[in-house]
């Protein structure tokens, strides 16, 4: 099929609503990455995601809802703390994990018997939302398994020819995907951490960090959100989490083999011709923005490895951490 690539504007927003009501699915920006769009309420709709994305059915998508009142036809079971959360953080990137009435597909949510529901900070994908008057199922918009998107170009590679229509609303200001939480007895639980960070999130109740945030799962392992037990975030070059100084850091790309073509991502200095630094960035914010880019980038230009220094794990830097691992697929060289 052909893929139209179209800039946001008033014109493009009825015509997405047109291809979303027909049950079609829609590139959208978000302040996070690029979503991948379709009606949540269709599960037609909703097998075309996962088609298109190659995404593995048990993996469940969050709800993108455009005004408040939506999540009520998600969910009849909003606590006092959620309402709270929502009106701090909505819209902005926070998704929490809710009880799902029945007439939500159970596709949507990958089988299980909860929906995973936000509302977007970005005015066109709201207003579009709202135009449909239904709640958007929408992933990050790559192939399952690679980097997730930080700009129309980045989906364009990945979803060209599987969907109809990819609108470019910019690169993404977040950089990383939102922060996912539940509800454990009065407690709020960081499944997947984001821009709302642990820190954030105290202010409101006590936050436990699951184990599945920096830590590999063994099989057995009980998993609360079924996205982290899958491999994740990776560009085809094998990635390595380097821990140490600067000055060590700098020793341990100097001593590698000229002849490997690689990348790094650091803040530091340039190398010789053999090693090409990528844009990182000084403050975890930074590095949220360019993390996901600068992966994508190591392959376009046909690295084979890319050596990234350990990040930051306050704040935003937590959820920098995560995705790391998972692109690194765990390694990490300790200097
Ligand atoms: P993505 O769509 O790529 O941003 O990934 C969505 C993330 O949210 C995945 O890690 C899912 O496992 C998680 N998620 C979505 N819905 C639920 C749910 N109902 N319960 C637990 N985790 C969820
Ligand atoms: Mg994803």
């Amino acid at each position: 099929m052909e893929t139209l690539l179209v800039k946001a504007s008033d014109e493009q927003l009825v015509k997405a609503a047109e291809y979303l009501a027909d049950g079609e699915v829609v590139a959208v920006p978000t302040e996070t990455v690029y979503g991948l769009a379709a009606n949540a309420f269709e599960t037609d709709a909703v097998r075309k995601i996962f088609a298109a994305k190659g995404r593995p059915q048990d993996n469940p998508l969050i709800l993108h809802i455009g005004n408040l009142d939506m999540l009520y036809s998600i969910t009849d079971e909003v606590s006092e703390l959620a309402l709270k959360l929502a009106a701090d953080f909505w819209p902005g990137p926070l998704t929490m994990i809710f009880s799902r009435k029945d007439s939500v597909p159970s596709e949507t949510c990958g089988g299980l018997d909860t929906a995973a529901v936000r509302m977007p900070d970005n005015d066109f994908t709201r207003r579009l939302i709202e135009k449909c008057g239904f709640p958007l199922a929408a992933p990050s918009a790559n192939t399952s398994g690679l980097p997730s998107p930080t700009s129309a170009d980045h989906v364009f590679s990945d979803m060209n020819g599987k969907i109809p229509m990819i609108v470019d609303g910019g690169e993404c200001s977040c950089g990383v995907e939102s922060t996912v939480i539940c509800f454990d007895n009065g407690k709020i639980r960081v499944l997947r951490p984001g821009a709302v960070t642990p820190e954030m999130l105290c202010e409101y109740a006590e936050v436990i960090v699951d184990n599945g945030v920096l830590k590999q799962l063994s099989a057995d392992e009980k998993v609360m959100s079924p996205g982290m037990k899958y491999k994740h975030y990776s560009p085809d070059a094998d990635v390595f989490i380097v821990k140490g100084t600067n000055e060590q850091f700098a020793c341990y790309i100097n001593s590698l083999d000229e002849s490997e073509k690689k990348a790094v991502l650091w803040d530091g200095t340039d190398f010789s011709d053999s090693v090409t630094v990528l844009p990182y960035g000084k403050t975890s914010a930074e590095q949220a923005e360019n993390l996901f880019s600068s992966l994508r980038k190591a392959d376009e230009l046909g690295c084979d490895k890319v050596y990234v220094k350990m990040p930051d794990t306050s704040g935003i830097g937590l959820a920098v951490y995560n995705r790391l691992l998972r692109a690194a697929g765990f390694r990490i060289i300790e200097l």
